[in-house]
């Protein structure tokens, strides 16, 4: 007999069962910051799964005629905090755990800066980079048709995330408007500046990744004028991250992309990298520069690593060799579990992702406001809001950390699950 409603339910087994690496890390992370803060069991297990999963076929007429079917997701994990909140990527290995894992994420992402949202995450699997623009846009207005009564602008916010851009939420939100009768400009954010983006959305994550690394050096009594950084990955989160700790006085030795590295004892001209990605399709190769591979850039000798690419690039296997003081995840889990016990032995500080990348998500909110209040801000008014935010949440984690005598990482979800719960208390069941 099927015990219905007990977390023993088959149906929640058969989920926990395929659950990928990235997924596994973010449910074994609560469990553990659970017993810290001494959770109830039934909370916890609600927190573990996410409240909505919506997954569709999205079927596109290709630029060669033919129609290609790809499986879209969007998984809403919790709103007690606010409306759900969080971005869409486009990418070949998107699986419907991974997603799981990422929405997860970003509720307590919005719960460490103290933003009044709650988590989600969608994601469409299919070669991203083998489409045309007429391609990309007709999977994005089809799969936004598919998922338009799930999103809008108090119930479900997307994103950019990997792969996707300003362009893209520009088309998510045409769509939306244009099958709801009113310009919803609240239904995303990350939108172009033109049609009611916010100014410094687009290079906010580098910022907080940076503002995250330089609070990291200051309390550990590092210097930055002169330190050397090493960037995996070099998206919109590595350039933008690359780019602003170069302007402050730091030299940028090392940047890759998913194809490989380059390495510079002197520092890399960063312009002259992007013009080159741009030129080649990437960093590699660069004349002047040594060419490494992205194994190579994570164990260069440095004071600031900063993996801003994807997830579970610090492992088991390379964390021992990892020679950085410091490192601030631009990217969503880059570090395993196991990896992190590592870093935690040789002293490595890490400031974790749902802090360090939160830059994204926090000017996300700020344009969300501009459009519900009809204001714009200056994009001075921003930098100095975010700035001030990051910091202040970088210093509230640090305090748990030490209240508590644990790593920043687990102190971030202490803090975030602490005020996540605390709402869930409030609201009760319904009915
Ligand atoms: N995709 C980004 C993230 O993972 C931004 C999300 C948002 O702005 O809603 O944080």
């Amino acid at each position: 007999m099927i015990r219905l409603g007990s977390a023993r339910d088959t149906r929640y087994e058969s989920l926990m069962v395929e659950n990928s690496e990235i997924y596994q890390s973010a449910v074994e992370q609560l469990e553990r910051v659970a017993k810290i803060l001494k959770l109830d069991g039934g909370l916890v297990e609600s927190l573990k799964h996410p409240r909505k999963i919506i997954q569709v076929a999205v079927p596109v007429k290709m630029d060669d005629g033919s129609t290609k079917v790809f499986v879209g997701y969007r998984v809403q994990h919790n709103f007690a905090r606010g409306p759900y909140k969080g971005g869409i990527r486009y990418h070949p290995e998107v699986s419907l755990d991974d997603v799981k894992a990422l929405a997860m994420l970003m509720t307590w992402k919005c719960a460490v800066l103290n933003i009044p949202f709650g988590g989600a995450k969608g994601g469409v699997a299919c070669p991203i980079k083998e489409f045309s623009e007429g391609e990309k846009e007709r999977l994005t207005r089809r799969f936004t048709a598919m998922i338009a009564d799930d999103i809008g602008p108090d119930k479900d916010i997307p994103a950019p995330d990997m792969y996707t851009d300003a362009q893209t939420m520009a088309w998510v939100m045409d769509t939306y408007s244009m099958l709801k009768g009113y310009m919803a400009q609240a239904v995303v954010t990350g939108k172009p500046v033109e049609c009611g983006g916010s100014p410094g959305r687009t290079a906010a994550t580098g910022f907080g990744v940076v503002v995250c690394a330089l609070e990291a050096m200051k309390h550990n009594g590092m210097k930055l004028t002169g330190s050397t950084v090493a960037v995996q990955g070099f998206g919109n989160v590595g350039y933008h991250a690359a780019r602003i700790i170069a302007g402050l006085g730091a030299k940028v030795v090392a940047v890759s992309d998913s194809k490989g590295g380059i390495y510079s004892a002197d520092g890399l001209d960063l312009e002259a990298v992007a013009k080159h990605k741009e030129d080649t399709g990437t960093v590699q190769n660069l004349r002047g520069a040594k060419t490494i591979s992205n194994e190579e850039l994570l164990t260069t000798r440095c004071d600031v690593l900063l993996p801003c690419a994807m997830e579970n690039q610090i492992t088991g296997k390379n964390a021992a060799n990892i020679k950085a003081a410091i490192m601030s995840e631009g990217a969503n889990g880059p570090t395993t579990p196991d990896a992190d016990v590592i870093l935690d032995k040789k002293k490595i500080f890490v400031v974790p992702d749902i802090l360090a990348n939160a830059g994204g998500v926090t000017v996300s909110y700020y344009e969300w406001v501009q459009n519900q209040q009809r204001e714009s801000w200056t994009e001075a008014e921003i930098r100095k809001k975010l700035e001030e935010r990051m910091i202040g949440a970088f210093n509230d984690v640090l305090e748990v950390s030490k209240k508590h005598n644990v790593n920043m990482r687990s102190a971030a979800y202490v803090l975030a699950v602490g005020r996540v719960a605390a709402a869930m208390k409030k609201l009760g069941l319904f009915p």
